[in-house]
């Protein structure tokens, strides 16, 4: 395909996925407006940049996946809660997708990924894409990211058996964490909002189907 096929291709798709996405009920202007910025073909091996905009996970390499457009954007709806957010920490960072669309409703995004290879190219395809306000790690994020803290939203691309403490104490008074809880089959979406006394409070979304938070750097 030539590159002005994908080009037309991709402007039609993104505007039907957006379409999608309303339909899905995600109904934050911020969330949809960066979500129609954000170009998803170019995270992904041209032989399935055909793909892009469907509304489905798509392999990325290394046995991991992006996540699904709707995915993206309804965690980014929950951590966004209609303010301009500064800090934002991203643990599962892969092709770099996600970053890309949180580095437009935040002023400085964390991204940490535990796969070398995978933090390499997320960085290329940010750099082409001009995007400055990322910063990709490659550490083991299960614990976050303490240094940098505390962070405005936490959003967690892989399932965790359980949210830390430790990860709840780098939210901002008021900031949100979003995390796929569970194992295998049986995954919910998990929003940890930290209250200004100090306490946080706990909801449970809907179920979801991540890749799984592994240990170490690779
Ligand atoms: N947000 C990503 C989704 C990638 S899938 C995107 O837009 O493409 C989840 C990612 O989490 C995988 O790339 C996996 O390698 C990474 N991951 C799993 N455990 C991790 C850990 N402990 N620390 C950092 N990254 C981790």
């Amino acid at each position: 395909m030539s590159v002005s096929g994908i080009g037309m291709t991709s402007q039609r798709a993104r505007m039907r996925m957006l379409e999608r996405l309303k339909e899905q009920g995600i109904k934050n202007p911020v969330v949809l407006a960066a979500m129609n910025a954000v170009p998803r073909h170019p995270f992904l091996e041209e032989s399935i940049q055909q793909r892009a905009y469907d509304d489905t996970p798509l392999p990325i390499g290394q046995g991991q996946t992006i996540s699904s457009p709707y995915i993206v954007a309804r965690s980014c709806e929950l951590a966004l809660r209609g303010q301009q957010l500064e800090r934002v920490l991203e643990i599962g960072g892969g092709c770099g997708y996600q970053a890309a669309v949180l580095s437009k409703l935040a002023k400085e995004v964390l991204s940490l990924e535990r796969i070398a290879k995978l933090v390499g190219r997320a960085r290329v395809t940010l750099r082409e894409l001009r995007i400055n306000n990322v910063l990709m790690k490659n550490v083991d994020g299960s614990l976050g990211f303490k240094a940098a803290a505390p962070y405005d939203a936490i959003v967690v691309a892989a399932v965790m058996p359980f949210i830390p403490d430790e990860l709840k104490l780098q939210l901002k008074p008021g900031g949100r964490l979003i995390a796929p809880v569970g194992a295998g089959e049986s995954q919910r979406l998990i929003m940890v909002e930290a209250e200004l006394d100090g306490g946080f409070r706990e909801s449970e979304l809907e179920a979801v189907k991540f890749v799984p938070l592994l240990s170490g750097v690779i």
